[in-house]
């Protein structure tokens, strides 16, 4: 998914504050964006405090919100270089399509990881005749230079790990944690949690001190290692923890993100995910007079996405 209407400024990972090695608690407001036709949803990363957390450099969370008596989510064919989706619902159903010929309908529970490698398209929708509610998020892993041009691919897991304890339940995304591990196909060190807690719960997770974290709350307050949240604000914790002190009165649900520094510079515009900004334009413009390499989405019933061009791109036209 990706923002439809005015792009976004360009994100570079240069540009934010580095990954800190010490324990941090850093509130970053999710910002509203409009996703699809007219969706709003909150996007928490790219922020301008923080680009990525580990590989993970995109979230958007979305809903929860009616969808009925309207189209719901549609977001037309776009490509991507660069980087993995996922897609990971709590509420609702999406369709994927994509220039591999996959068809997808994802369901919560249910994980969707595109991996674009060197370049894919999709689209994705609400089924008509669905549920009459959504509510999920959108991540972006990028991809490290040793695979970010290897073939594209997708895969859709029907089932999860999940680990439950004393009202508290952990479901593995991405990543290992408690013993569990995904089966999704990443290629970095990271891990991805989902966390449902039940009301007056508390528990401690294990972190491994050599990467950096954030969560994000997608229902309900949670304290975490003592800040209060609540939907709609990333709390980045920074390395050097061993343990995330977690307790919710009311209860709550949240996605924990967590990687090794990524290391790389990674530069982000629309949804392009690259290292220069002739890579960026060149795909916008490779998009705009549909190259082949960027793939060609069967059977959605809508129009596919014009790239806008990057603010750059007057200044420095690629051939
Ligand atoms: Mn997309």
């Amino acid at each position: 998914m990706s923002n439809y209407g005015p792009p976004d400024q360009p994100s570079s990972s240069e540009d934010s504050d580095p990954s800190t090695a010490a324990p941090s608690a850093q509130r970053i407001p999710a910002r509203t964006a409009e996703l699809g036709e007219g969706m709003q949803i909150r996007r928490a990363l790219p922020a301008r405090e923080r680009r990525l957390i580990g590989a993970w450099c995109f979230l958007d969370h979305f809903g929860p919100t009616s969808i009925a008596g309207t189209r719901g989510l549609r977001v037309g064919p776009h490509p991507h270089i660069g980087l993995q989706t996922v897609t990971w619902l709590i509420e609702g159903e999406v369709l994927h399509r994509d220039s591999l010929g996959s068809v997808q309908l994802i369901k919560p529970a249910e994980l969707n990881l595109m991996t674009s490698g060197r370049a894919i398209s999709h689209s994705e929708e609400s089924p008509s005749r669905g549920p009459p509610r959504i509510h999920g998020l959108q991540l972006w892993i990028a991809l490290p230079q040793a695979n970010r041009f290897m073939a594209p691919a997708f895969d859709h897991y029907p089932a999860l790990p999940t680990v439950a304890r004393s009202g508290v339940s952990v479901t593995v995304l991405a990543g290992e944690a408690l013993g569990e591990r995904s089966p999704a196909a990443t290629h970095s060190a990271l891990v991805g949690l989902d966390v449902q807690m039940e009301p007056g719960c508390a528990t401690q997770l294990p972190l491994d001190p050599g990467f950096e974290y954030g969560i994000l709350v997608t229902q309900g307050a949670l304290s975490a290692a003592g800040e209060r949240l609540e939907p709609g604000t990333l709390l980045y914790l920074g390395r050097g923890r061993r343990v995330l002190v977690l307790g919710s009165d009311a209860g709550a649900r949240a996605v924990l993100l967590g990687g090794e520094p990524f290391g790389e510079p990674v530069l982000m515009w629309w949804n392009f995910v690259a290292r220069t900004q002739d890579e960026i334009l060149q795909a916008c413009q490779d998009w705009n007079a549909r190259a082949d390499y960027l793939g060609e989405v069967r059977g959605y019933d809508g129009d596919r996405l014009t790239a806008p061009l990057p603010p750059w791109a007057a200044v420095h036209p690629a051939s």
